[in-house]
């Protein structure tokens, strides 16, 4: 009966995602599994296309940004929102 939020559900910006369906929902709190769509600390939210292979170190993860669920198709997040100064590889 006393059922208290954990980390505060409200007024959490990062609270938006997942919040358009079960399957995205599911796939970021992953269980079962390492979820591969997560949330970054910028605030945005990212999904991994694969891994890449660095000569010398571990295989690293590809992330891409997600703009559109990819279960619903619902817009999570704007292209406008993302900035990218400064990331740069030479
Ligand atoms: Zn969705």
């Amino acid at each position: 009966m006393a059922d208290e939020p954990v980390g505060g559900a409200e007024g959490t910006e990062d609270e938006e995602f997942g919040s358009c369906c079960a399957e995205l929902k599911e796939a970021m709190s992953g269980k079962e599994f390492d979820p591969l769509i997560a949330v970054g600390e910028d605030g945005i939210l990212y999904m991994s296309v694969g891994l890449i292979d660095i000569e010398g170190e571990e295989p690293g993860m590809v992330d891409h940004p997600v703009f559109f669920c990819p279960f619903c198709g619902t817009e999570l997040q704007a292209r406008d929102e993302l900035r990218q100064d400064g990331d740069v590889n030479t």
